[in-house]
Parts: structure tokens; sequence; C-alpha cells
């Protein structure tokens, strides 16, 4: 019997035996999956194009502002101050994804993650259309610089980068909002050069991944592929091709995988499916509907290579649920849960009050003690809101730099106050201190803090 060929083992499979890149020219994919992929890849597309666009009550429904570190996600605004909220959320999404991976393996990448969805339903069908199918690209490409070669290669890649820029742009959009994009693309580029430095770099950035770097990002950069060694197990449904069907290969023999390696030709990370679930592996379905092609030419069943686990290929029956991610509902659910309590329940406003750095106190001739505080406000609604602040622990006098306290709706009030306690009032050099915080004379917030004193 001869040795199996295990040389897929060796090093990746873009990879030449002198470690130098092997180019992979994967064939177009086409079949019910193919479909499947390219009408949800829309939905993904309208959505990352179209959410930066979209207005709740005047207001972004999504906007990663990092600078004023502010984010609103689906209409909530968060600030730096809902770190706590915010984690919860990551850490929901985190064991979303975790969740996902151990019960559909790598599918969020083939099917839904802007690496493939770019390379694969964007800059690669501009290529199919420009260079064609693999055959005839890997003549274009082997071939001596002709006009012809020069003018496809010339305008396929004139269109990657005006498509990189586009996606720069897109990007921006989402952390800085339609209102400053529009102000920095309408000013003179001399104004804002260093933001349009930055936006040429992340675009040739782009540029360079979808042109030449392609699917390594995914075998070898993106740290979720490697985390599925971990997460995968047998009941697992990921793409598999059913080796008690299929083997033994070859056609002369029972199994019904002819050998014709055409599961190979359209991988776009150029891997052999069966050599079972591989890191390299992105879900992406390109197999199971080329070997379908190939079952119904020879007069097979389809479904030699389809969504199935290991388990259900050795046992023939699947279930989706198992202890391992019911487990991981049960924590999900409780997690989530907590977040939008948290998040419900999360005051309109969060205040800050401190004592001005380097300032301990001043005695006044009326017989006062006076101490100087900091005041942050952030108003975290869609509403103005008038806001007043009175001690409410004990008699004293709050004198506030400026007249008002009207903090518009997301923003933040900064200002300074001086708070004056009659030296009678004062059992101790250090005494706590309550402030309420008051809209329309409805009190919203109380903060406590320290006044020093003698
Ligand atoms: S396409 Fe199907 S029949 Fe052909 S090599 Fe792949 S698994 Fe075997
Ligand atoms: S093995 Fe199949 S599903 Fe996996 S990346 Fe290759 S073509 Fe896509």
């Amino acid at each position: 019997m001869p040795e199996p060929d295990i040389s897929f083992r060796d090093r990746p499979i873009n990879m030449n035996e002198k470690g130098g890149r092997k180019w992979i020219y994967a064939k177009k994919p086409k079949g019910k999956w193919y479909r499947r992929r390219t009408v949800f890849s829309w939905f993904v597309l309208l959505f990352f194009i179209a959410v930066p666009f979209i207005r709740v009550n005047g207001h972004p429904f999504v906007l990663l502002d990092i600078a004023s570190r502010k984010f609103i996600l689906f209409g909530a605004i968060f600030w730096a101050q809902d770190t706590f909220i915010l984690a919860l959320l990551m850490l929901s999404f985190v064991l979303f994804i975790v969740l996902f991976t151990v019960t559909f393996g790598r599918l969020w990448c083939g099917w839904a993650c802007p690496q493939t969805i770019f390379l694969e339903m964007v800059f690669r069908k501009i290529e199919y259309l420009i260079e064609g199918d693999f055959r005839k690209r890997y003549k274009l490409d082997s071939g001596p610089w002709t006009s012809e070669k020069v003018l496809k290669k010339v305008s396929k890649h004139a269109i990657f980068i005006a498509i990189s820029i586009a996606m720069t742009n897109t990007f921006l959009l989402w952390f800085i909002g339609t209102e400053k994009w529009f102000i920095l693309i309408s000013e003179p580029i001399r104004d804002n050069f260093s933001g349009f430095i930055v936006m040429l770099i992340v675009s040739g950035f782009f540029y360079w991944v979808y042109s030449f770097f392609r699917e390594q990002i995914c075998t070898m950069v993106c740290p979720y592929g490697r985390m599925q060694g971990v997460l995968l197990d047998s009941k697992s449904i990921v793409v598999s091709y059913d080796y008690f069907r299929g083997e033994p290969r070859g056609g002369k023999t029972d199994g019904d995988c002819i050998d014709c390696r055409q599961c190979i030709s359209v991988c776009p990370t150029g891997i052999d499916i069966r050599n079972g679930t591989q890191l390299e592996c992105i879900n992406c379905t390109a197999c199971i509907d080329q070997c379908d092609i190939v079952m119904k030419n020879i007069g097979k069943d389809p479904g030699l290579i389809r969504f199935d686990s290991d388990h259900g290929i050795k046992h023939g029956h699947n279930s989706i649920w198992n202890a391992r991610n019911r487990a991981y509902s049960v924590v999900l659910l409780v997690l989530f849960s907590f977040f939008i309590y948290t998040l419900l329940s999360r005051p309109d406003i969060e205040t800050t009050i401190l004592r001005t750095p380097g300032l301990l106190y001043q005695e006044n001739a009326d017989n006062t003690i006076s101490n100087v505080y900091n005041i942050k406000i952030v108003n975290k609604t869609h509403e103005n809101m008038p806001l007043e602040i009175h001690l409410i622990s004990q008699e004293g006098l709050i004198k506030m730099a400026g007249s008002s306290m009207d903090v518009k709706d997301q923003a933040m009030f900064e200002s300074m106050f001086i708070l004056f306690i009659s030296r009678d009032l004062l059992k101790s050099d250090n005494t706590e201190v309550e402030f309420g915080i008051y809209s329309n004379g409805e009190l919203i917030e109380t903060y406590k803090t320290s006044f020093v004193s003698p």
C-alpha cells in the first residue's frame, strides 16, 4: 500500500521549497453556495457603506469617535466613563464569536469577514473581469510584457487603487462621521495635510493587501484562524470531505472521489480539503460547489464535500447543539442580559468633581474656608440639559466660573467652581461633602468628594 502524501504538513501551501511566495491562481467558483455568498456579500457591503449615513433623530446610528472617546453603537452613546459597559459588550461579542466558532467553525471568515468580502467579492471579481479565469491569468503573468498585458495590468491596478481609496474613506466615515468627513474633503489639502498623508498610507496598505498579500492575511496573520485549533471539536460543523464516501479515491475504486483535484483548483487558500480541517480553510464553500459539479457530471449524489462535522461523517447524523455550546450559550445569555441591564440603568449624565490639583484651601475674612474644584459632566442623552449644582450634605455656597451649566446633547461640560463652607461647620481637616446635580428642579445625580480645611 502506498504511503499517504503528507507533504502538505511541511510548509504553507502558498510557500515554495525556498520559503518564497507561491502565487495561488484560484479558479472562479460557481454554484449555489457561491450565489448565496455573493448575495450575502452585497448585504455586508451595503451595511459597511450605508451605516455611517444612517441617522436616528438627527444623530449617527454608529460612530466610533476615538479622538473624542465617544462611541455611538446602534443609537446608544458610550463615553470613556462607560468603559465597564463597553467591556461587557466586548466580552459578549467575544463569547458570541467563540460560541459561533465552536458550532460552525470559520464560517465568519468565508462569509462575513471584510477581508474575504473585499478580496473575493470585489477585487477578485474585477480581476476575473479584466484578466480572465485562472488559466488566462497564469498565462498572462508568466508571459512577456506585451501591450495587452500592460493595458490589463495598468487598468486593474488603477481600479484597485481607486477602490482602496474609497474603502479608506468609508472606514473614515465610521470614525469621524459624515459631517466632519464632508468638511475634510471640501477643505484644501494643505489645511489637513497630516490627515491626507494618513489616508494615503491606509489606502496604500489596503491596495498592497488586496493586490499582493491577499490570502496570507487569513493563513498567516489573522489570530482568529489560529484560535480554531482550540475551539473546534468533532461536533463543530465545518466544510468537510466525507472520507467514508470518497475513499479510496481515484475513480477506479469504490470511493466516490475521482481525484480530479477540482476542489483544490477553486480554493482561494490553495489547500486540499481532503486532508481534513485545516487552519487555512476559511469555509468559503467554493470546494463544495466545485465537487458537486464533478459529482453531477459522473452521475453521483452531491455532498461529497459538505457542511458537516466529523461526528456527522462518522455516525451519519448531526446535531448543532452539544454540551459545550449549550454552556457557552448560557454564559452568553447571562453576560448579555447584564450588559442590557447596566445600559438601561446607567444615569443620563456622568459627573466627576475633583479638587483642583495643587490647591489646598483658602481661609477667608468672612470666617469661611474655600476649596476649588474641577467639574466635568457628560450628557449621554440626545437632549440639551440645563443643569444646576447644589451642596446637599451641609450648608455652603458655590460660586461657579461662567454663568450657566447648560450641557448640549452628547456633549461634555467642563468648568471650575469654588465651594465656601463656614469654619464653624467643619469638624475635621477633611470633610466629606456631597453635591446634587439638578435638571429642571429634579435631582438626577449625586457626587461625593472631600473638602479640606486647617
Ligand atoms: S472535487 Fe470532489 S471528486 Fe474531485 S478531487 Fe475534490 S473531492 Fe475528489
Ligand atoms: S477548503 Fe474549501 S471551504 Fe476551505 S477555503 Fe478552500 S475552497 Fe474554501
